[in-house]
């Protein structure tokens, strides 16, 4: 019973690894959690191909972690065994610097912990957060629903309620994939009028049935000219990894429109600056969120019916669902399970 089941990187590059290990014992101020499911995400990567700086290996990845408190740890005072909780990619904060003293964790400067980055994630039986990291699971999600809430939900969720549009406002979602598929449903449901942008036909009926309102294929489309018919976008959020595809899309903010950015684009954005004074746009990016902008996600979802569409495997597959999430053909986030729920 003191064993458990983890899957590390042993080095940058290196192969996933199922090991046996010791179950962790928490420490002061954080919490054991039994993990039942954690979500596989494009992030992993840094972990698994060492593309961060400073990453200490052997070290297990998974920032998308929905499980149960088992165990806590000395001057833990808040939270309890049994309660449901999600880890996302803020792991932590150091509570003093001058973005800390500003309440803005996210951007902790001194001690950022990131799940399964600085800190073993969630690819585990069961592994250890500071109380800083945890998010309340409510009782209408299912622990694999939960899961990819924690990073593409609260990401796609979180940018779009600070994004500053309003009711009724023309809000484009750029990319149908592990995140887009989540923007989609968000923007609608914060009634939004949702415009969905991708490559091809036949992305059309999924987007429409996610709650878009509007389909463009950028294919046979020029998203600028349709997105200018509508009035031009308040907010295009961006979910798409390629700069030159971003860059094609901008045009379509109408004035104070405002591109966000939550892909990592590959090649820099080209956008002309005449262009964005004379029409007051702006073009900014948005990193996830914490520990309680993932709880409000949860929330959100609950209540509006928001779920992601996973493909799930046991965590004892982590390479293959590994090797399918950067395939960029799941449909559209990839979930592993401990079997422990
Ligand atoms: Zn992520
Ligand atoms: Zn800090």
């Amino acid at each position: 019973m003191s064993k458990m089941r983890a899957i590390q990187v042993p080095y940058a590059q290196g192969p996933f690894e199922l090991v046996e290990r010791e179950i962790p014992e928490p420490g002061v101020g954080t919490v054991r959690i039994k993990v039942e499911a954690c979500g596989v995400c494009h992030s992993d990567s840094f972990t698994k191909e060492g593309t961060m700086p400073g990453i200490q290996y052997p070290r297990v990845p998974g920032h998308e972690v929905a499980g149960v408190i088992d165990a806590v740890g000395p001057q833990v005072t808040q939270w309890k065994p049994g309660q449901r909780v999600g880890v996302g990619w803020h792991g932590g904060h150091c509570g003093d610097c001058s973005s800390c003293r500003r309440g803005d964790f996210v951007a902790c400067q001194v001690a950022p912990q990131v799940s399964g980055i600085t800190l073993d994630g969630g690819y585990a039986d069961y592994m250890i957060a500071p109380v800083g990291a945890l998010a309340l699971i409510p009782d209408e999600l299912s622990a694999v629903e939960a899961g990819p809430l924690m990073c593409a939900g609260i990401t796609t969720y979180n940018a779009l309620r600070n994004s500053g549009a309003r009711g009724g406002d023309v809000v484009a979602v750029h990319g149908i994939g592990g995140l887009g598929h989540l923007g989609i449903q968000f923007a609608a449901k914060m009634g939004f009028r949702t415009v969905a942008i991708a490559r091809g036909k036949d992305k059309e009926a999924l987007a429409l049935k996610l709650g878009a309102h509007h389909y463009i294929d950028s294919a046979e489309q020029d998203p600028v000219a349709e997105l200018t018919k509508l009035g031009g976008a308040k907010v295009i959020l961006s979910t798409v990894t390629s700069g030159k595809a971003m860059s094609s899309v901008v045009g379509g903010l109408g004035v104070n429109g405002k591109l966000v950015v939550v892909g990592a684009a590959d090649a820099p954005l080209e956008v002309s600056g005449l262009w964005l004074l004379s029409g007051r746009r702006s073009i900014t990016g948005w990193p996830s969120g914490s520990a309680i902008d993932s709880q409000d996600t949860m929330a959100f979802s609950a209540l509006t019916g928001v779920r992601s569409m996973s493909e799930i495997y046991p965590l004892d597959r982590a390479g293959e669902a590994y090797e399918r999430m950067m395939s960029g053909k799941a449909q559209f986030r990839v979930v592993l399970t401990t079997g422990q729920a």
